[in-house]
């Protein structure tokens, strides 16, 4: 890129807000899909407010400079993946949040850590309930992006359901505020809920005001371990009629076995499956609930099953599942698949993706958020081996195939980012995909926002 061009960003902008150097620009390529076709930024801007947000891409605009809006790089669809010679717009400096304790709602700069708002929160007796596992490492403004889900979702809902009102940075460099402060708002298009989920295509989302919950009852937990993950997932099946968990989790043996090498807590590495279930039902229906779900676990096969009322215990297995991902990013390179299934059919899904691992000869572990039939296969592969990645790619189509063809979705909270963009169209059908492409274009006749992700 001309260097009196870049001045003209770097001069129009607060001192230190725009980096240039190799060096300083290498850790914004990419996200935790490490992708080999991550270009090289021209710059990041690491925006300090909305007015910086749009100085940044009013200049885009006016040079054609593809913008890659960026949170906190914790995506797992290659929805921040660089574009060479792109802006990267960060706004992890946008961390400001306050807490409306008598609306209950939260206003929060954009980069704001997901953890840092649920304890802004809970000072006020107030819960955040979107729990992505990378709730700790991820921004706010990246889970509206990606309409993230979590562990709690299977009862409280994902991102969408808490977001009240969006700034946005339009890809002209306007700043329109969408919806409020209100749970009840129906004036003009839902044009809130276009930019939830919208990863980055249709402009940067600056500010984000979230409803909050009174702080979340004292849970119950069931832990049962099966011989196979199919067994578990028809303890999934039958639960779905009974009862409403707080938390239903699955963790295949490779995954408990990934876990306990990464960070050992004495999980059993025998077992084929364990799965982990939460119930936070008022009085006496807590223990209740408990008691259903055990007992699909046992008549679905379990080998053993625990409960608990102690939340500590119960915190541990939480802590389990939340470190399946990044014991399996130690163990080396997977490809991450997020399809989401009707329940009923989680042990078909399992199966098939059992068979499409030994058809294809690779490793694939499998986690999931079970009681949202969303699951997490994680296809392992050696990035230097040509042979491996192309039997790593070959499943990871047909895992998406597979999830189609059930009813289900390629993704069902991570995004399609740019991972997932083949299989895109035949998640769609042309009509659909072509409604999406025209409201993009509609909003970013220059197609300057996130070129290459999601449609
Ligand atoms: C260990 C681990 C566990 C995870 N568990 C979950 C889980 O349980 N549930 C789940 O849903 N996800 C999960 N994720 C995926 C990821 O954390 C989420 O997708 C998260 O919402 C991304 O937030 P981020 O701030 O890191 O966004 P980034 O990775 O920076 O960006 C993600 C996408 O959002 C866009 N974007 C980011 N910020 C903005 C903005 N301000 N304006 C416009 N677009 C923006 C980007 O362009 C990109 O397309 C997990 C990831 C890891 C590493």
């Amino acid at each position: 890129m001309d260097d009196a061009v870049l001045a003209q960003l770097i001069d129009a902008l607060p001192a230190g807000t725009v980096l240039t150097e190799p060096d300083l620009t290498e850790s914004y390529r990419d996200d935790w899909t490490r992708s080999p076709a991550a270009g090289r930024p021209a710059a990041v801007v690491r925006a300090g407010s909305a007015a910086d947000v749009q100085t940044a891409v009013r200049w885009a605009a006016e040079h054609r400079v593809p913008v890659v809006p960026r949170g906190a790089g914790s995506g797992l669809a290659g929805g921040v993946t660089a574009v060479e010679g792109c802006l990267v717009v960060s706004t992890e400096r946008m961390t400001a949040i306050e807490v409306d304790p008598v609306q209950r709602i939260a206003v929060a700069g954009a980069g704001a850590l997901n953890v840092a708002v649920k304890e802004a929160a809970a000072v006020h007796g107030l819960w955040y309930p979107p729990d992505p596992g990378s709730f700790r490492i991820s921004s706010v403004g990246g889970n509206v992006a990606t309409n993230a889900g979590g562990i709690c979702c299977v009862k409280y809902g994902v991102t969408t359901d808490y977001v009240l009102g969006l700034d946005v940075v339009l890809p002209d460099g306007r700043l329109v505020t969408l919806g409020g402060t209100t749970v009840k708002d129906v004036a003009g298009l839902p044009l809130l809920k276009l930019f939830v989920g919208s990863e980055g295509t249709l402009g940067v989302v600056t500010r984000v005001v979230l409803r909050l919950l009174p702080a979340q009852p004292p849970a119950a937990t069931v832990v049962a371990w099966f011989d196979t993950p199919q067994q578990a997932g028809a303890a999934v099946a039958a639960m779905g009629a009974r009862v409403r968990p707080a938390m239903l989790e699955l963790m295949d043996r490779a995954t408990v076995n990934a876990v306990e090498d990464f960070r050992p807590l004495g999980l059993d590495r025998t077992a084929g499956a364990l799965l982990v279930g939460q119930s936070d039902a008022p009085g006496a229906a807590r223990a209740e609930e408990v008691e259903v779900m055990a007992a699909c676990c046992r008549e679905a096969g379990a080998r053993e099953v625990l409960s608990t009322d102690d939340p500590a215990e119960g915190d541990m297995f939480l802590e389990a599942r939340r470190a399946a991902g990044p014991a399996l990013d130690a163990l080396g390179a997977f490809m991450a698949e997020d399809v989401c299934v009707p329940v009923h059919l989680v042990p078909d899904v399992l199966d098939r993706i059992a068979e499409l691992a030994r058809r294809h000869g690779v490793d694939v572990p499998v986690f999931a958020h079970a009681g949202d039939g969303n699951l997490h296969p994680a296809i392992r592969y050696e990035p230097g081996d040509p042979d491996s990645v192309r039997r790593a790619e070959a499943a990871f189509a047909d895992i998406m195939r597979e999830a189609i063809a059930c009813g289900g979705t390629i993704t069902g909270e991570h995004g399609v980012g740019r991972t997932k963009r083949a299989a895109l169209p035949e998640q769609l059908g042309p009509d659909v995909l072509e409604l999406n492409r025209r409201v993009r274009a509609a909003l970013d006749p220059l197609g300057i926002m996130n070129p290459g992700a999601l449609c």
